[in-house]
């Protein structure tokens, strides 16, 4: 097992609010870096010492024209008008508009042209190696970095592509799209957050998408600033969580505060897990590389296995089965439980281990596909339940997810797949 390090809850990602004092810069800096949960490029920008240490733009990077309304202006009246218009026209609720909003009238008074004493610009004061990103989405459109319309069109790609807003400072995933959470819909931990409509989203913005140093008190005020931004824009005062609208899908007060992409993990129970296994495997949501992992799935057991006979352990195969059915994926692609692996002194030949090579059909290799970062990311948030000792993956997305995560590794040569260990109870 690798250390069990708890990330404190400290400086974040995006905000170091405006008019941080400049002489504990140099030991935010490092302290942010060490402690930065999610923070893009973050590794990289720290050992260079040079905060400039973005990757190349994602390709999936690509999917809009950057123009989210006109570049802004000094009115920040006029700014805020745009801002609602397009989050609203994204399908958010008027309470979500209002939480995002109430983040950056904190952040940035509405002004995309803000710059804080370390450098963190914009309308949510995107930092260090995310701040690079957004100059790079800009200039790819012919745009500045501090035009409105790019921002929100930049912060929406974060919001729903790249990871971002999905993990708080903690490391605790947030489990569905940051957009359902906002828009009202239960996830793990929603039940902390028993204010408002408007405050509660303002405080799930903060919490997964700003995170900013609570220690400094950072993340007080937004929900109050939501409500009233919910106010002024709507004309009526926001509704305790429960009561608001939860429109594109959402089933707030119907799910029983179950995260939709948990779904049900049942007992490691040998003759259920296999049955579930074979239908899946009939189905098509799960495929097999080879078919000797039908033998080692035949060969379930719930004690611990002698080691190169064969089989699987039944928490193995639950693992399996809950990943193909709860992860949001298609399909994934076996490669191996316990076979090709000889006799080595790791998991597979205990049956306690698995290599999935593929999910929807695309490999699993360090390009870190969407569908296989689905399944990565599932495994993380589900790890406790599913009785997971350890992941493995090369990647970059591997890197950021790490800085958070214990029991995750990164190593190179798990370039063409995630291998995932169960604990051996
Ligand atoms: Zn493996």
């Amino acid at each position: 097992m690798l250390n069990r390090r708890r990330i404190v809850t400290f400086v974040s990602s995006l905000c170091l609010v405006l008019g941080q004092q400049a002489a504990t810069v140099a030991a935010l800096d490092a302290f942010f870096c060490e402690s930065n949960p999610i923070l893009y490029s973050c590794v990289s920008a720290c050992s260079t010492g040079s905060g400039s240490g973005a990757s190349a733009l994602p390709s999936s990077i690509n999917v809009t024209t950057g123009d989210g309304g006109g570049c802004g202006s000094s009115d920040p009246n006029a700014n805020k008008q745009q801002i609602w218009s397009f989050l609203k026209g994204k399908g958010l609720t008027d309470e979500a508009a209002a939480g995002i909003m109430g983040n950056m009238e904190q952040e940035s008074s509405f002004d995309p042209k803000a710059t804080n004493s370390i450098g963190c610009r914009g309308i949510v004061q995107w930092c260090y190696g995310r701040n690079d990103l957004l100059s790079s989405y800009a200039s790819e459109r012919g745009k500045s970095w501090d035009c409105l319309g790019v921002q929100l069109e930049y912060m929406w790609h974060e919001m729903t592509e790249t990871g971002e807003g999905s993990v708080n400072s903690s490391g605790q995933q947030l489990g569905i799209p940051l957009v359902d959470a906002l828009n009202g819909k239960a996830f793990n931990g929603s039940s902390k957050y028993t204010n408002s409509g408007a405050y509660n989203a303002g405080q799930i913005f903060h919490d997964y998408f700003e995170r900013a140093n609570v220690a400094l008190g950072e993340d007080k005020g937004r929900g109050e600033r939501a409500d009233k931004l919910y106010q002024e824009f709507t004309g009526k005062a926001s509704t305790p969580l429960g009561n608001s609208a939860a429109p594109s899908g959402g089933s707030q007060g119907c799910s029983g505060g179950t995260s939709t992409s948990g779904g049900p993990i049942p007992s490691a129970n040998c003759k259920a897990v296999q049955d579930t296994f074979n239908q899946l495997v009939d189905s098509g949501k799960i495929t097999l590389e080879i078919p000797e992992i039908k033998d080692d799935v035949n060969k379930c057991s719930e004690q611990k296995l002698e080691r190169c006979t064969g089989g699987a352990r039944a928490q193995t195969i639950r693992g399996l089965d809950a990943i193909a059915q709860n992860s949001g994926v298609d399909s994934i692609r076996l490669w191996n439980i316990n076979e090709k692996h000889g006799c080595d002194q790791f998991d597979h030949p205990a049956g306690l281990a698995s290599d999935i090579k593929q999910a929807n059909g695309v490999e699993c290799t360090n390009s870190n596909p969407e569908a296989c970062k689905k399944v990565f990311d599932y495994a993380i948030a589900h790890k406790e339940e599913l009785g997971i000792d350890y992941i493995i993956w090369n990647g970059s997305y591997c890197q950021q997810m790490a800085a958070s995560t214990p029991d995750i590794s990164c190593n190179s040569d798990h370039n063409d797949h995630i291998h995932i260990s169960f604990k051996d109870s």
